[in-house]
């Protein structure tokens, strides 16, 4: 099978998939996200998100939207840091792309009295401005490897051989256009195109914006398919259904699939949360604090910040009406 068949059917199994039958995400998990390591992620992804609404006149039924909200922590920084931004939650539908049923029990549980709708595709969300932000999503969706060959490309197969999994190769069939692949290898998300494309048709049509972060380049020139179990890197073949499967993020194909939204960024997490006023909040919060708890609180803010950290590995772009104005943290692509 192809790579993206084998992450499909290891991540989403309804009965063995990786999300189907446990809590990836946290301390007890196999990682652990920004929105996780602190509060202060979502709340000034909430005020950006909040700031962006009213630059594009305050839109009195808008659709405040999250790809992959994994325990919810992320949407419920975002909403308590907008509550007092008159007009804004009153505005606001909440909608959840989440595919696991499991997963939208805990989200739900996140968010009480906030009632989000919850889609399974961006394809399901209704037609309104879309307010959306992701984080850690587009790495999970399922990618195709090719490596050149004398000929041409081959592309990476999944097998059975000798009672083990294995990768074998392939010459590729009906290729994507890969003649500007600017290394020996490339992967392709497809699935990320798709949920681009729709995003950027839907902000360029009724207004919104969207915020993306995710690890990754801006174009993908090496193989970074990876499996993480119990917080350790792993063979992506040795613990199928167990262990979290992941690629980096190639946010040029992203911003290209968008158009005709504009694009912005990638600008390194670090650089965006800044400009976002993260290390002032930080501070503030911090008045407050006092021993374990001040020097944990310092730990992740130096941790979603700075480089050989989250601060360069992680990146982020966005998308917005043409038109528009540009958004808060990031400059036009
Ligand atoms: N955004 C979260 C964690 C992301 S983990 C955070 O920052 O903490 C990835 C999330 O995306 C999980 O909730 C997973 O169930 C969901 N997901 C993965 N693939 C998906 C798909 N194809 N469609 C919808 N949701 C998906």
């Amino acid at each position: 099978m192809s790579v993206a068949d084998y992450m499909t059917t290891c991540l989403h199994h309804p009965e063995h998939g990786y999300y189907a039958t446990r809590d990836p995400i946290g301390a007890d998990g196999d990682f652990v996200t920004a929105p996780e390591i602190s509060q202060m992620f979502g709340e000034v992804l909430g005020l950006a998100l909040a700031q962006t609404w009213m630059d594009q006149g305050a839109p009195d039924r808008i659709l405040l939207a999250e790809l992959g909200p994994g325990n919810g922590t992320l949407m419920a920084d975002v909403l308590r840091a907008t509550a007092t931004v008159p007009g804004f939650h009153a505005a606001a539908d909440i909608a959840l792309v989440e595919s696991s049923r499991v997963m939208r029990e805990r989200q739900r549980r996140a968010l009480p009295g906030h009632a989000p709708r919850f889609c399974d595709t961006v394809q399901d969300l209704p037609d309104a401005p879309l307010f959306l932000v992701g984080n850690e999503f587009f790495d999970a969706l399922p990618i195709r490897i090719f490596q050149r060959s004398i000929s041409g490309w081959d592309e990476w197969r999944v097998g059975a051989a000798d009672g083990a999994l294995q990768i074998g190769l392939r010459p590729a069939e009906l290729v994507p256009d890969l003649s500007k692949a600017p290394g020996n290898y490339t992967e392709i998300c497809p699935a990320a195109e798709a949920i681009a494309s729709e995003i950027g048709t839907r902000i360029a049509q009724f207004g919104g914006a969207a915020f993306i972060i995710d690890y990754g380049e801006l174009e993908s020139r090496e193989v970074t398919f990876q499996a993480v179990h119990k917080h350790q890197k792993v063979d992506p073949l040795a613990h199928p259904g167990q262990a979290d499967l992941t690629a980096h993020v190639a946010f040029g194909p992203l911003l290209r699939a968008a158009r005709p939204a504009q694009g912005f960024g990638p600008v390194e997490q670090g650089t965006f949360l800044a400009r976002l006023g993260l290390h002032q909040r930080a501070d503030q919060l911090a008045t407050r604090l006092t021993g374990d708890a001040l020097n944990q609180h310092r730990a992740a803010e130096k941790r979603l910040t700075t480089p050989g950290e989250m601060g360069t590995l992680f990146k982020v772009i966005g998308l917005a009406p043409a038109g528009a104005a540009d958004l808060p943290g990031l400059e036009r692509a």
